[in-house]
């Protein structure tokens, strides 16, 4: 069922008495919540959703099934996700906490992303490459795209690039586990080529959204393509390192990518000064 389905199910369960005011609020975050999740799947290029009704809690008999006409378009049944990225308008009226079910919502878009054959290079992935981590990260680690040892695990920064930005996250005294890793591009670029723009494009609504469910304090990307991937405005990652900026209401500070580091060691001390940064504004010491 599609995050659609889930947002139906937050309706059903609503309890049976609830005070005017506190009913039109929640329905207003429902409304909004299924906007955000159609229209992300439009972006993903999805035309027709099948159905199937949600069961209400206590409920044993499923309600009849409605599928979408033969020869649709159609969301593959057990999948889906999305919202779009809030506006901050909608930012600042929003009474859902981030946690309600934000970690079911992410892995539902992981089966999305699992069947994704929006650009070319679902022809020559052996697995997609989503993301891990803590789906309630304060910090939130994007890269550029999976390299060969990320294609055959299916993780992110799991081969030499991975080492260290493993070592990097240790040196934050932090884990893996705490901080949440994803790439701007979740297929393998054949030879690990730099990812076209519309390879770029196709795969955007992916990273918007996990940012925005996991609602990260503090954002770093890791070289070029990992910024303009995500915020599509074109920066030089050499002036713009160091730097903070700011996606979406979620502080980015932009560094150099482990790749780089690994074949220009002498940058590791630009690297760990913004890192130091981000220690810093996360209250770490
Ligand atoms: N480089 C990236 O940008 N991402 C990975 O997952 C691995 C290497």
């Amino acid at each position: 069922m599609v995050n659609v389905g889930v947002v139906a199910s937050r309706l059903l369960n609503l309890p049976a008495r609830m005070t005017r005011d506190n009913g039109e609020r929640i329905a207003d975050n429902l409304c909004m919540d299924l906007r955000d999740e159609l229209a992300l799947l439009r972006d993903l290029g999805y035309t027709h959703l099948d159905y199937i009704a949600p069961v209400a809690a206590g409920t044993s008999a499923a309600a009849p099934e409605r599928r979408a006409e033969p020869g649709s378009t159609s969301m593959p049944t057990s999948t889906a996700d999305s919202r779009r990225a809030e506006s901050p308008e909608r930012r600042s009226t929003r009474t859902t906490p981030r946690a309600e079910g934000n970690d079911m919502l992410l892995a539902e878009l992981g089966k999305v992303a699992a069947v994704c054959q929006n650009c070319r290079l679902a022809g020559t992935r052996t697995n997609v490459v989503y993301g891990v981590g803590n789906p309630n990260a304060d910090l939130m680690f994007i890269g550029e795209a999976p390299g060969r040892d990320e294609d055959l695990k299916g993780e992110p920064f799991v081969g030499r690039a991975g080492q260290l930005l493993t070592d990097i996250i240790k040196a934050m005294q932090l884990t893996r586990e705490q901080v949440y890793i994803a790439n701007v591009i979740k297929c393998r670029p054949p030879e690990n080529r730099n990812p076209e723009s519309d390879e770029l494009d196709a795969c955007r609504p992916y990273i918007r959204r996990q940012v925005e469910l996991i609602q990260p304090r503090v954002i770093v990307t890791l070289g070029r393509f990992a910024l303009v991937g995500l915020t599509e405005k074109v920066y030089g990652i050499t002036s713009v390192r160091g730097h903070w900026l700011e996606y979406e209401g979620v502080k980015l500070m932009p560094t150099y990518h482990p790749a780089y580091l690994l074949r220009t060691p002498s940058a590791k001390k630009e690297v760990w000064a913004d890192m130091k940064k981000v220690m810093a504004e996360l209250g770490i010491s």
